[in-house]
């Protein structure tokens, strides 16, 4: 359950969530809390990081949340995703840290997530900590997908919950990497839960 502030917090924050897809996500965070922390990969401006550490706090684990806040290539100027109040003046660059911070300040859960700022694999290659959820919402060029993939997911533990943001199957509907993603995760033995919109979730 989250708080009508930390819902009105998530629902008014800048990203890319959904409510209802918001909701499911804060759902697969209680299963998989029950079996280690929560690890998400791309935090943007928080939006989906008040759902998933309302989930860490209620099960007493944090939530890492990982991102360079620099943007995908599909929030760059020229993209479809592009917000030009998320562009640092100094650098022209974007910089959602701020955003980020305020996010998850405004919604009291400072102690329950835990902002981690730099690139995945990067920091995936000294990474130890073993998770009993992890959430793939970074980039969705197929190798930068499929990299957060191959780096994070053998951290699950048994019973643990992987959940794929934007994952569409036909590809009108759009990018097809975080399906080839999800379709090998399935190969690997993870176990389908749930679709919610392009949410989907497996167990280990
Ligand atoms: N989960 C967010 C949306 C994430 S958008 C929400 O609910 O609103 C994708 C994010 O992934 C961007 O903020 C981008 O900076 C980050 N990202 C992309 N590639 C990355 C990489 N290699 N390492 C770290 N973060 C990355
Ligand atoms: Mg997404």
């Amino acid at each position: 359950m989250l708080t009508d502030k930390e819902l009105a917090v998530a629902r008014a924050a800048k990203g890319f969530m959904p409510d209802e897809e918001g909701l499911a996500l804060h759902d697969a965070g209680l299963d998989g809390g029950n079996v280690g922390p929560l690890l998400e990969i791309g935090s943007y401006c928080g939006k989906s990081g008040v759902y998933l550490g309302a989930a860490a706090r209620a099960r007493g684990v944090v939530l890492f949340t990982l991102d360079h806040h620099h943007g995908s290539d599909e929030n760059q100027a020229g993209w479809e995703h592009h917000d030009t109040d998320v562009v640092d003046p100094r650098t022209g660059r974007m910089d959602t840290l701020p955003f980020f911070r305020r996010t998850i300040e405004d919604a009291g859960l400072e102690d329950a997530v835990v902002g981690v700022l730099g690139d995945s694999p990067t920091v995936g290659r000294f990474w130890t900590t073993p998770l009993g959820f992890l959430f793939i919402d970074g980039g969705h060029a197929e190798d930068v997908a499929m990299a957060d993939y191959l780096t994070w997911a053998h951290h699950v533990l048994a019973d643990g919950v992987l959940a794929i943001h934007d994952v569409f199957e036909d590809p009108d509907q759009g990018g097809q990497a975080p399906f080839h993603v999800w379709q090998r995760a399935v190969a690997d033995g993870f176990t389908p839960l749930s679709t919610t919109g392009s949410l989907r979730t497996l167990r280990r």
